[in-house]
């Protein structure tokens, strides 16, 4: 994961060392240089323009700093920069001031999805929460039994309708709107905390899965509704983005498959695109492979 945009950062920042002052043209050289590392990692264009936008203006308006030379400041102001677009601040999930908290998932089939529900329920676990996981994902075969396998690796229950049945309830049926609902009602009767609601996806955004997603979020009135995206998917990250904000909504990003051979495009493009923050990092098809995404982290990651 970004190793090549690494490099390349890394070659382009490294050239400006020893030079006691940058000049205008130091500056537009070196910022053409980020511009092709970036384009070519497959940020997204605007986010591209952008961002050299603001290193030009600051490297050049840059005081010059008694503590750092240069090519120190250069890359301080490409970090900080980095960091932004990232989001910044690491965002923390946003609980319910009445539990529980309604944490739904979306994003498209093999994003995934299933596997960050179980990810983020021994994540929770571990953080004394006591969180329910609920198969809405009612369209793919296994999707149900796929999270009951990923809930016993975490050790937290899940609500299914048939198979797998959790609940007495006869009313559960094959319609994911009303099983996350119950699931809701079994969260307060069994005093879970966290209720985590994974959905259908498609190989492609249509708008049946749109339109489902959308219904079960007005059903159960989520506090988080999470995009799930695969970061080897690049640029193509924020067209789906884009889709699934306009139809369905979302909180906030998570990233899987981080661990891949992703040239960073989506990582780089998605908070800028959507204006919604990055809340987690999936790194692994262990449930372990798991943490809370913090931009500074990634940023000094990229910079080598
Ligand atoms: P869903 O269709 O969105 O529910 O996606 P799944 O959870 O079934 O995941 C699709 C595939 O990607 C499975 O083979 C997972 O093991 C794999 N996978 C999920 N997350 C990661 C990750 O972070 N890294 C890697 N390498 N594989 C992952």
């Amino acid at each position: 994961m970004f190793d090549t945009l690494s490099d390349r950062l890394t070659a382009t920042l490294q050239n400006l060392r020893g030079k006691g002052r940058l000049s205008d043209a130091d500056i537009d050289a070196t910022a053409r240089e980020i511009r092709i590392a970036l384009l070519e990692a497959d940020v997204a264009l605007p986010v591209v323009k952008e961002f050299i936008a603001q290193i030009k203006q600051r490297a050049k308006g840059a005081e010059v700093h008694q503590a750092l030379n240069p090519a120190q400041q250069v890359i301080k102001i490409v970090n900080e920069e980095l960091v932004g677009i990232l989001g910044g601040e690491t965002r923390r999930l946003n609980l319910a001031k009445n539990p529980p908290t309604v944490i739904m998932l979306a994003g498209l089939q093999g994003a995934g999805k299933t596997t960050l529900a179980g990810k983020l329920a021994r994540f929770l676990r571990g953080q004394q929460h006591t969180p329910l996981l609920v198969a809405c994902d009612l369209q793919r075969p296994n999707a149900v039994t796929q999270l009951q396998v990923v809930g016993e690796r975490a050790e937290v229950p899940v609500f299914a309708p048939h198979p797998g049945v959790t609940s007495d309830d006869e009313t559960v049926t094959g319609d994911p709107v009303a099983v996350a609902k119950q699931a809701i009602e079994e969260a307060n009767h069994a005093q879970h905390d966290i209720v985590i609601v994974d959905t259908a996806g498609r190989l492609g955004v249509d708008e049946e899965l749109m339109r489902q997603a959308a219904n079960i979020r007005d059903a159960v009135q989520p506090d988080e509704v999470l995009f799930v995206v695969d970061a080897m998917i690049g640029q193509d990250a924020v067209n789906t983005a884009e889709a699934f904000r306009d139809g369905v909504g979302f909180t906030g990003v998570v990233l899987t498959k981080l661990d891949g051979d992703a040239r960073g495009g989506a990582a780089l493009s998605v908070r800028q695109v959507t204006g919604q923050p990055i809340l987690f990092a999936s790194n692994g098809e262990k449930l372990e492979d798991f943490d809370a995404f913090h931009p500074d982290r990634m940023a000094s990651r990229i910079l080598g």
